[in-house]
């Protein structure tokens, strides 16, 4: 099982971006209202990830780091109608295998917070009474140490950290009602309260994208035949060297399309006769039973029931924008 562990953490594990993906959604499943995430060396040393959500009952901790043992789905009828992030309950299990990983938590009826420990193997099963507020604290040390051709992939210590950033960047922009701190080798960079006003949301897409960006970028906000359409496009005055600007959200969660990125293309070169990549920030929220978003375990990926409605009002909505401020 450790081998089948270890080789299965390939698919999840990739490097220090994807655990703290994980834990991050995680703590979003638990309720989180506020999630602080720190790494050390870009992630390879150390990743901690602390949250405020329902924690992880004492004795439910050994089994949250085993294989496809999952809270979040308990009939086939959950299975249609995932609502949580996670729901394959691989995910502990597979980083315990490549890394050494300490799990903290407490729930609101428990007087003490209790730990469990992980190293490159199936768990400890000792628990140990620890000091925690109500909440779980994951913390993954070393990563790869026990498969070295892993650890030889990971890249430059900037380059990891970079990754973790925009993993980070992903989810607080997904996540408005949820506050986010991102600190790296013990200095804040990120510090994000939630956000609740218009005001507040443009701040943080601010902190997260770059005043410029939302400076040259229009506010839309459409609804129409069941589909709301929001968010921030940028004006051609808007210029970025650097890697895309691009974040579409269905219902919360991020995910790349080539239907809405063409529907998205189509809009700006219209309007703007602009080749160049648009940069966004965008959500899209529908009706969920007419959206697939299992299609892929990694969830990037969705199926719209009706593609061509979904297409066109994405198109309307941005050309319309586009075109009434159209220098
Ligand atoms: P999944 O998220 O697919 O269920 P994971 O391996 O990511 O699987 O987590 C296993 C289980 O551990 C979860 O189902 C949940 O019950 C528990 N768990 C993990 N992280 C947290 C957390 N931060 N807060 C509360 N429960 C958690
Ligand atoms: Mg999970």
């Amino acid at each position: 099982p450790r081998l089948a562990n270890q080789i299965a953490a390939g698919e999840v594990v990739e490097r220090p971006a994807s655990v703290v993906k994980e834990l991050v959604e995680n703590a979003l499943d638990a309720g989180a209202g506020r999630v602080d995430v720190e790494v050390e060396q870009g992630g390879a040393k150390l990743i901690r990830v602390r949250d405020d959500g329902s924690g992880i009952p004492e004795s439910d901790l050994p089994l949250a780091l085993n294989r496809h043992a999952t809270s979040k789905i308990l009939t086939l009828d959950d299975l249609e109608a995932v609502g949580t992030l996670g729901f394959r309950g691989e995910a502990l299990a597979s980083i315990s295998s490549v890394a050494r990983l300490a799990l903290t938590s407490r729930t609101v009826d428990q007087e003490a917070a209790a730990r469990v420990e992980a190293e490159g193997r199936d768990m400890d099963a000792r628990i140990s009474p620890a000091a925690h507020p109500v909440g779980t604290t994951v913390e993954v040390r070393d990563l790869f140490f026990n498969t070295p051709a892993r650890r030889k992939f990971l890249r430059t210590e900037k380059t990891e950290f970079n990754h973790v950033e925009e993993c980070v960047r992903r989810q607080a922009l997904g996540r408005f009602d949820t506050g986010f701190t991102l600190r790296h080798n013990q200095k804040t960079v990120q510090s994000l309260r939630p956000a609740e006003s218009d005001l507040d949301r443009e701040r943080r897409v601010g902190s997260l994208c770059g005043r410029q960006f939302i400076d040259n970028a229009v506010m839309i906000d459409t609804e129409a035949t069941g589909l709301r359409l929001w968010g921030w496009v940028a004006l051609p005055t808007f210029s970025r060297s650097q890697a895309d600007l691009q974040y579409f959200f269905v219902n919360g969660r991020v995910i790349r399309d080539r239907l809405v990125a063409h529907a998205v293309r189509q809009a700006y070169r219209d309007v703007l006769y602009n080749n160049r990549h648009p940069a966004f920030v965008l959500y899209l929220e529908v009706d969920p039973a007419t959206v697939d978003v299992n299609v892929h375990p990694t969830k990037h990926e969705v199926r719209f029931r009706d593609g061509r409605l979904v297409h066109d009002f994405i198109f309307r909505t941005l050309h319309r924008a586009l075109a009434d401020v159209r220098p």
